[in-house]
Parts: C-alpha cells; structure tokens; sequence
C-alpha cells in the first residue's frame, strides 16, 4: 500500500502511541478525582494542553480539548445560534469551508439567520474586497478557513482578522489542515476562536480543540452541552485522556519538527509536480500560483475520470475531493468555487503528502498514475468516438 492521503488523516506516531499505552494502563486515573491517580491524570491533561497551546502560542487556559475539529466548529455555531434565537443575525463564511463548518452555518439559516457565501477567486484564495462589502451592522461571525483539506490553499487569516476587528465581529477559523503542518500564530492574528484536530498532524484520531481567546470563561455565547465542568463546561464528560495526552504529544514534536517536516515534504511535492508536469500533457494543477501547504498537490487530469483512476490503482490510497463523506462521491465545491466546471472536479485528484513521504514513492506513484492516465483517457476517448 503506498499512502497519498495525509490531509484525510495521518498514522499514529510511534512517541505518541506509546505516552497514550502509558495513559491508557498507568496514569488511568479520572483527572476529576482529588486522589493521587486522579492528579496523575489531571498532570498529564495539563502538560498536554501547554503543548497545544505553545504550537498555537496562546495560553494554556485559552485551549479547550473537543472530540476533534468537527465538534469545535458545531460549538462555534451552536453557541451563538442558542445566543441569539429568531435575532436575524448575519453570518460570514467562504464558500470553500469544510462540510463541519458548512452544515452548521445552513443549519443556523433554518433559525432565521442570513448565512454570506464569500467567494474565492480562481486561485484558490478568498475574494477580501467581496468580504468586506458583505460586513453589515448585524453581521456577529465570520468564519473562514485556514487552509483548505482539497487544495491546500492558505487564506490571508491576518488581514480578515483585522477587517473582523476594525467591524467589531467575531471571527473564527477552521485551522484543521494547518495546524501542525505550517506555523500558525493565534496572537498575531488575533482571531477570537480557532479549532484544531489531531489526526491531521500524527496525533490519535477523535480528539482535537477550540481555542477561544481569553479562555473558556470568556466564553460569550450559551454553553451547547450540560452535565459537567469539564473544559470549562464547554465539552463536559469525563476528559479522554489517552486521546489528549496522545495530542499533546504529537503538537510537541511537531513545534520541535515543523520547519524539516515542511521543508521535506515541500521538496516531495515539488518534484512530483515537476515531474508529472512533464510525464502528463493536458493536466491542471489546481491554486499552484498561490500560497499552499507544503504537502498538498490538486490536480485534474483532463479526459480521464478521478474515479475511474483511483480505482484503477487499488493499492494507491489518494482521494477524490473530500474524504469526509463516508466514501460517497461527491463533486468537490472546492474545485467549482474556484471557477471550474463540473468536467474538471469529476477529474480532479487530491495528493497529500507527508515528511514521512519519499521520492521512492513518488516515484512509483508517478508510474502508475501514467500508465493509468494513458489507459483512461484511452478507453473514454474510444467511447467518446463510437458515440
Ligand atoms: N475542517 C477541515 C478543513 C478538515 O479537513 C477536517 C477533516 N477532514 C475537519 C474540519 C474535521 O476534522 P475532525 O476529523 O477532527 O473532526
């Protein structure tokens, strides 16, 4: 099996799987108890939660642990929607967002809200001018993504954070893709809240976090759950804690690692998309003139189905648009929000890849993606003439 699918999750690292065994067999306690198991526990959810927030250079009280992305996303929404029920609110998002920041803006419309789409231009990047006109008086929230999971373009989060300040808005931002992959700075940008997630950069799956500037009490919308004061009553149950430490520890080593992890896997992307740029006529490499994570490669093969291809390489875990919907697929609006038509996102893979990834590899992705490509567009051009 050879793994190009480091933006739908990442494996377990080893350091992380085994301070997780520890907690799972030795520090089992319940950080909520005041006997010593229960401290041990609570330590370690604390060390933990300095990681994370050192990764996002924020305070360790601004950190709230959630099951993952997702779930901070639904708090966000949720949270105001409860606030402000039947007030008409307007809301902000680009139309690029993951599904878990676009389900729970439509599902804020069905209370009377007026949900903004902001468009991004062909590059991938959102419009600013278009943002900014769509700012009004009874505009409370504008979310916008990061970094986006199919293309792997970086917005400019900074300059929307300013024109949020300068309007008095919350702002948030789903940095699920580019937390741990590229520096991300929550003070500089001074954004009100941000969610995170833990299988995207080495760290256990179900288990991410919302930061939220000035911590959990600072918390301005009703609180979603009830039944415990557990992160601030924002996620009350008892804390996962295999699930947290095994985050912690994965944001340490990537605050350690991130500069070689980006330079390597910049230098694996790169010569894939040299190469195959001359292997491959008729191709498009989607947002290539802008700012991207490092890891992360778009591209339609013109003629030639993506889920034809991909099935046509069995052993070669790649994806077609978001893996988020359950293996369903659907056309990605990533790729039509940037300006393409519906040929060209039927066409379009997305490659992710990872420090752990090598040219070896790549090499051998790129033999099979070229014999694949040739017979592809073969059979559909020959069905294409008889028609
Ligand atoms: N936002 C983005 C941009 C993502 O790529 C993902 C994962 N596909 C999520 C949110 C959801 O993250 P999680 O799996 O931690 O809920």
């Amino acid at each position: 099996m050879f793994y190009f699918d480091y933006n739908a999750t990442t494996p377990c690292n080893g350091d992380v799987a085994r301070v997780m065994l520890k907690s799972f067999l030795t520090d089992f306690g319940n950080p909520s108890s005041i006997h010593l198991a229960g401290r041990n526990a609570l330590k370690a959810v604390n060390r933990a939660r300095e990681y994370v927030s050192k990764l996002a250079n924020c305070n360790r009280r601004e950190i709230i642990f959630t099951s993952g992305a997702t779930e901070s996303n639904n708090l966000i929404f949720t949270g105001l929607l409860l606030s402000n029920l039947n007030k008409n609110k307007k809301v902000i998002i680009s139309t690029i967002e993951h599904k878990s920041v676009l389900e729970p803006a439509r599902f804020l419309k069905k209370y009377g809200f007026d949900v903004s789409m902001v468009p991004v231009k062909p590059n991938g990047i959102i419009d600013l001018n278009a943002l900014a006109g769509e700012i009004t008086p009874d505009t409370c929230l504008v979310s916008v993504q990061s970094a986006n999971n199919e293309v792997g373009t970086i917005q400019p989060i900074k300059k929307i954070c300013d024109l949020c300040q300068r309007a008095g808005i919350y702002f948030h931002t789903d940095a699920a893709q580019a937390f741990g992959k590229i520096p991300i700075d929550v003070q500089a940008w001074n954004c009100d809240f941000a969610s995170f997630s833990s299988h995207k950069m080495f760290g256990p799956k179900g288990i991410g976090a919302l930061y939220i500037k000035g911590g959990g009490k600072a918390w301005p919308w009703e609180l979603p759950f009830h039944g415990g004061d557990q992160e601030s009553g924002l996620r009350p149950g008892t804390s996962n804690v295999p699930g947290i430490v095994g985050f912690g520890e994965a944001c340490r080593l990537a605050e350690e690692e991130i500069e070689d992890r980006m330079h390597s896997v910049e230098k694996v992307r790169n010569y894939f998309e040299q190469k195959i740029k001359l292997a491959i006529q008729q191709i498009t490499i989607h947002g290539l003139s802008s700012p991207r994570l490092p890891g992360t490669s778009s591209i339609a093969f013109h003629g030639a189905p993506a889920d034809i291809l991909i099935g046509n390489m069995q052993d070669i875990c790649i994806g077609q648009g978001s893996a988020c919907s359950e293996g369903s697929i659907t056309q990605s609006h990533v790729i039509l929000s940037m300006g393409c038509g519906n040929e060209v996102a039927k066409e379009t893979i997305r490659f992710s890849f990872s420090h752990l990834s090598t040219i070896q590899e790549i090499d051998i992705l790129l033999e099979r993606l070229f014999c694949s490509v040739i017979k592809v567009r073969n059979i559909f051009q020959r069905e294409k003439n008889d028609n």
